[in-house]
């Protein structure tokens, strides 16, 4: 059974993609729609060998190596031109999965709609969307196992557009469709994340004064600022 974090992810791909899964580890979420969603075709990609391995074997003991081809390789280089029209990327950070969509631009021409998950900085993919035209179209944040996570569903479009909603730097951070709805979930996260901030300015108000310190206190200051007006309704 696919986890709840998984299983997001997975409701985001269309009926009939062709998918490829960066980063599958066991592959279980090509596995997973192939068999319970009828997908047609899926690249499960794994930079590592250990995984990779253990994606390969979990797709021959399903029998799905009809549908499902593993591939060693960095990001998107698993790819031929023009094979896959969605892509899934989960379980990585932000900044990580956002420079695998950089690394391998010229290899998204085909693709309409990307599913990503970071586990931090999801503020690192939405900066990545609007310097490359891509139109956030849905986000959802979930609770698994004391950990929360958020889902970012994009296809080509206006970058700008969701930025409407909300301040952008507000959007950016937080999520503009997130900081609309703010369920249990979102104000969890943030008010564990102004603490930390919190436990972070006090520790550099304890260290000596260097200007380095003020400015990285300052930065943490205007965070918590931003988030707190986003909390309490605040544009
Ligand atoms: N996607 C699965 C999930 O969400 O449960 C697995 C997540 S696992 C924590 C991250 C996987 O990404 C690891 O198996 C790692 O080897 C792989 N990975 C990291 N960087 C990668 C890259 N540049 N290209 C392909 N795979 C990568």
């Amino acid at each position: 059974k696919l986890s709840f974090r998984l299983a997001t992810v997975a409701n985001y791909v269309p009926k009939n993609a062709k998918l490829a899964d960066i980063g599958s580890d066991h592959a279980y979420l090509p596995c997973y729609l192939a068999k319970n969603a009828g997908l047609p075709f899926a690249i499960a990609g794994e930079v590592a060998a250990g995984p990779f391995q253990s994606a390969e074997r979990n797709v021959l003991s399903e029998g799905l190596s009809e549908i499902i081809s593993v591939r060693m390789g960095d990001g998107l280089d698993v790819l031929k031109h023009e094979e896959v029209d969605c892509i899934t990327i989960a379980g990585m950070g932000g900044a990580l999965i956002a420079g695998i969509l950089e690394r391998g631009k010229d290899k998204l021409h085909s693709v309409k709609r990307l599913v990503l998950q970071p586990n931090i900085s999801a503020i690192s993919i939405r900066k990545w969307f609007l310097e490359n035209d891509w139109e956030l179209i849905a986000e959802e944040i979930i609770e698994e196992d004391e950990k929360i996570y958020e889902i970012l569903v994009a296809e080509k479009g206006e970058p700008g557009k969701p930025y409407i909603l909300a301040k952008k730097e507000q959007g950016l951070l937080l999520g503009p469709f997130l900081v609309q709805s703010q369920n249990q979930i979102f104000k969890k996260k943030w008010l564990l994340e102004i603490k930390n901030w919190q436990r972070i300015v006090s520790q550099l108000e304890g260290a000596a004064q260097t200007t380095e310190t003020n400015q990285k206190k300052q930065e943490i200051l205007d965070k918590i600022k931003l988030v707190e007006e986003a909390l309490n309704g605040e544009e």
